[in-house]
């Protein structure tokens, strides 16, 4: 797919590996600016700086997890840019055990990064994007928060909170041209199901009608279909990216 996005700027959060990265180089592809921010893996954010080197991508360690911290990144991206065209909240992760098991801190930290980090993310690109009201908020969620998993209540009720989050900021942002949906992915081969043993590699691959795992570039291409200003009667909804699931 070709797309143009030229004088957009772009915050991707989780910007500097996995699906994040592709959603990073996909915009600066289409000629976007791109404040891709991480958590800890410096290595992953240098690397991709050298690879893209000459392209107009900042990287950012930022815990997206604390609002203050938040606030300080806006205050600072507010001095330095004009406007926020587009906000992609991809960072998230995984801490699995089953209920009766799963000590506090992992209930806690799969809730704060990827619930109240999209919440501390979305509230202040929100506040940019009504400046000139316009934006795209896109929300990378997941079918584990639409059926739940065994192993993964923290993780599925993070991911049925983000569609909430959207389809109600959708409702709000609204009158002001400003959008908000979600992607959903389905098995995406990156290091966040890096740990998944071959043999369940396997059968959760037969269990999708296209028989494979999807690449991040195949969920890049969403975000960006969802990110055009083309695409300006969606809001509140949930883009499946399974194949077929
Ligand atoms: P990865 O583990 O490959 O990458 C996660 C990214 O999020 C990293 O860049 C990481 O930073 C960043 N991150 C984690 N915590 C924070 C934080 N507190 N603050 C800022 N950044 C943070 O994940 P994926 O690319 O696989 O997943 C991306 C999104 O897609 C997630 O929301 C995930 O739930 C969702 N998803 C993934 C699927 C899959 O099969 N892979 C399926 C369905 C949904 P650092 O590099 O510093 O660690």
């Amino acid at each position: 797919m070709k797309f143009e996005y030229s004088d957009y700027n772009v915050i991707v959060t989780g910007g500097t590996r996995g699906i994040g990265k592709a959603v990073t180089e996909a915009f600066l592809e289409a000629g976007a600016s791109v404040t891709a921010v991480y958590a800890a893996n410096d290595a992953a954010a240098a690397d991709l700086r050298e690879a893209l080197a000459g392209r107009p991508l900042t990287t950012v360690k930022l815990d997206i997890s604390n609002y203050a911290d938040v606030e300080s990144f806006f205050e600072d991206f507010d001095k330095k840019h004009e406007s926020l065209e587009v906000l992609v909240n991809n960072a998230g992760i995984r801490r699995d055990g089953v209920v009766g098991m799963m000590p506090e801190a992992d209930w806690s930290a799969v809730i704060d990064t990827n619930l109240s980090g999209t919440f501390n993310m979305s509230k202040f690109a929100l506040m940019k994007m009504l400046q000139h009201k316009y934006g795209r908020i896109i929300t990378i969620t997941s079918p584990s928060g639409r059926m739940g998993f065994a192993g993964q209540a923290n993780y599925a009720a993070s991911k049925a909170g983000q569609v909430a989050l959207m389809k109600s900021l959708s409702k709000e942002a609204a009158r002001r041209s400003i959008t908000a949906n979600c992607v959903s992915p389905g098995f995406i081969d990156t290091e966040l199901i890096a740990d998944l043993p071959p043999e369940m590699r396997k059968e959760y691959s037969n269990q999708v009608p296209l028989k494979r795992f999807g690449t991040t570039v195949e969920v890049a291409s969403s975000v960006l279909f969802l990110a055009a200003r083309e695409s300006s009667y969606i809001t509140g909804s949930v883009l499946e990216v399974t194949g077929g699931i």
